[in-house]
């Protein structure tokens, strides 16, 4: 790879049918590295949509078959590890409350052992980066190497303008624990809104991240998750372009 090349990774913050995914997927192939999807999601209210779960990892065995692209997924359990091993899928991430979750980040570490399984961590969900150190410790002590982390920002109760607080001195200090870990930015997150992407993305490339994760939609205004921050195909690849990405 490129020393400046960044890794484009893509898709729905949740799979939530199969044409919907064929055809988001159909858009925007060509134009990304990795396709992204979440299949179990951890949902703050119970009455919220959790995901397709097992089903939606054959539409996605499929898609890596025709397309020959690789598709991360969200896992948070052993039995989720499984599932992905078992139908081929080669990355995957921990979401940012699972990396708050010790028990959880061991068990997941511990599925993983001796796989060549790639997984990203993302940040926690409070500014507490020894949580992410020590997630990132439990996945060496089992022996996973393709390790890469992902900036998800941080929940801030004062922060007003983003979804999440960016707090790029943090991303500092990562840095200088790890300075060999390549780092995804996910302004998606960080935003909460479609409008603010680009500004953050744009920082993040100054702050010379290795890729950018976003969150697009085969009908943003009708997700079931996300919907404010989840961008159109036509939307990402704008917005590729004015980042001089693609
Ligand atoms: C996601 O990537 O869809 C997600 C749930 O993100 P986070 O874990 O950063 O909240
Ligand atoms: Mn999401």
């Amino acid at each position: 790879m490129e020393e400046n090349k960044k890794i484009i990774i893509a898709g729905p913050c949740a799979i939530e049918t199969k044409s919907g995914l064929l055809s988001l997927v159909e858009e925007i192939h060509n134009k990304v590295d990795i396709i992204r999807g979440g299949v179990w999601k951890a949902r703050t209210s119970p009455h919220n949509y959790a995901g397709k779960g097992e089903e939606a990892l054959k539409w996605i065995n499929q898609i890596q078959k025709k397309y020959n692209k690789l598709f991360a997924v969200e896992v948070g359990t052993k039995n989720h590890v499984e599932l992905a091993l078992k139908y081929n899928i080669k990355i995957v991430w921990i979401g940012a409350r699972t990396t708050s979750n010790p028990f959880a980040v061991q068990e997941i570490a511990e599925t993983l052992y001796k796989t060549d399984t790639e997984i990203w961590i993302k940040n926690p969900i409070f500014s507490n980066l020894d949580l992410w150190f020590g997630a990132i410790e439990r996945l060496h002590l089992n022996h996973i190497k393709n390790i890469k982390v992902i900036h998800r920002g941080f929940y801030s109760e004062n922060e007003k303008t983003y979804r999440n607080d960016p707090r790029w001195d943090l991303l500092d200090k990562f840095r200088l624990k790890y300075p060999n870990i390549p780092i995804i930015c996910d302004p998606s997150h960080i935003t909460g809104d479609k409008k603010l992407i680009f500004n953050i993305a744009k920082k993040a490339m100054q702050k010379h991240i290795n890729g950018l994760m976003i969150e697009v939609h085969h009908d943003p205004e009708n997700a079931l998750s996300d919907q404010k921050q989840q961008l159109s195909a036509k939307e990402l690849i704008q917005l590729l372009e004015k980042l001089n990405l693609k």
